[in-house]
């Protein structure tokens, strides 16, 4: 395998994404956020997933720029609000995003989550395909999106979605989504791709002995490479062709979360780890999650 060109993706309208990024929610504001930015660059990042919904999109901007990398060297990726799904208000959340990022155009923009109840998306979808015939966008996609939703948006589309970002780890590998996409030339991209955070959105923590980092088969394989647990599963995921983007505010682990490029699973520990999934959903369900926030 090729460790350079493995390192990016070609997206159906032939755009390259890399294959890892960092993800900011929860990532503060000021210096957290300075530093997590200047390490990921400094370790070879380009990719940082953000959202309107994380409210920290200024944070990001500031820090790219204090950064000094080039605009076209990096990919950034926003979300919209499942607030703003009508089609002129999508577009007005989209310029909000820019402002607040201080950006002339994105790299991808998402409809967050389908929110089925309202039946908003095909609209929202309108207004995505729109900013990217204009050029403010370089790729559109979803997030959150089932294969019902999926076939709605192909449904009505002039432009294919060319991502859904998904709850996605081995605990949860929702491998007939994930062919699904791939059938449809959609490439899937993980969060919670380390299991999410010790506290979850909502409800109480797993314990210690279920949390993903912690599972022994993991453990032993990480053993055998000299990696860390975190280390074995992303690059189960970019081994299985998902696009991943872990977060983490801790230079140390930024550092850790890319250095996955020199090593590479077999076949047998694929199996292995595939095998691992309990289809635990720690975030909501997409097909009944309706929030507009
Ligand atoms: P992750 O699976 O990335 O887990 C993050 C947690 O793991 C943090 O608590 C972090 O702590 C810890 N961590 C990071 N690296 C390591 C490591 N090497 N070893 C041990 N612990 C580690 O979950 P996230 O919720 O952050 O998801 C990733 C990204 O996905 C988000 O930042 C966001 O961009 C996106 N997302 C998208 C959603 C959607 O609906 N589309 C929903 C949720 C997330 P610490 O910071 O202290 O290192």
């Amino acid at each position: 395998m090729d460790s350079k060109d493995f390192k990016m993706v070609t997206l159906s309208n032939g755009i390259q994404m890399p294959r890892l990024g960092l993800g900011v929610m929860f990532i503060e504001e000021g210096q957290e956020m300075q530093n997590a930015i200047d390490t990921a660059i400094d370790t070879g990042y380009r990719l940082f997933d953000n959202a309107a919904l994380y409210e920290n999109e200024a944070a990001v901007g500031k820090a790219l720029k204090n950064n000094g990398i080039k605009r076209e060297e990096v990919f950034i990726s926003s979300k919209l609000r499942n607030s703003e799904q009508k089609y002129e208000k999508a577009l007005k959340a989209f310029d909000l995003s820019m402002k607040t990022l201080g950006l002339d155009y994105l790299d991808m923009y998402l409809i967050h989550w389908p929110c089925p109840e309202h039946d908003t998306y095909c609209e929202a979808w309108k207004a995505l395909e729109h900013l990217y015939k204009e050029g403010y966008v370089r790729a559109i996609g979803l997030s959150n999106f089932q294969e019902n939703h999926i076939d709605k948006i192909f449904g009505m589309c002039e432009i294919p979605p060319v991502i859904n970002q998904l709850e996605c780890n081995p605990y949860l590998t929702i491998e007939p989504l994930r062919k699904y996409c791939h059938d449809h030339g959609i490439w899937s991209e993980a969060w919670f791709p380390l299991g999410g955070p010790a506290q979850p959105l909502e409800g109480e923590p797993l314990p210690e002995e279920e949390r993903l980092l912690n599972n022994p088969v993991l453990k032993e394989i990480s053993e055998k490479y000299n990696k860390t647990v975190a280390q074995i599963v992303l690059r189960w995921e970019v081994q299985s062709d998902i696009i991943t983007i872990p977060k983490s505010s801790k230079p140390h682990r930024i550092k850790e979360n890319i250095d996955i490029f020199d090593f590479c699973l077999s076949r047998d520990e694929m199996q292995k780890i595939n095998s691992l999934n309990r289809d635990l959903r720690i975030g909501p369900d997409p097909q009944t999650f309706n929030l507009l926030f």
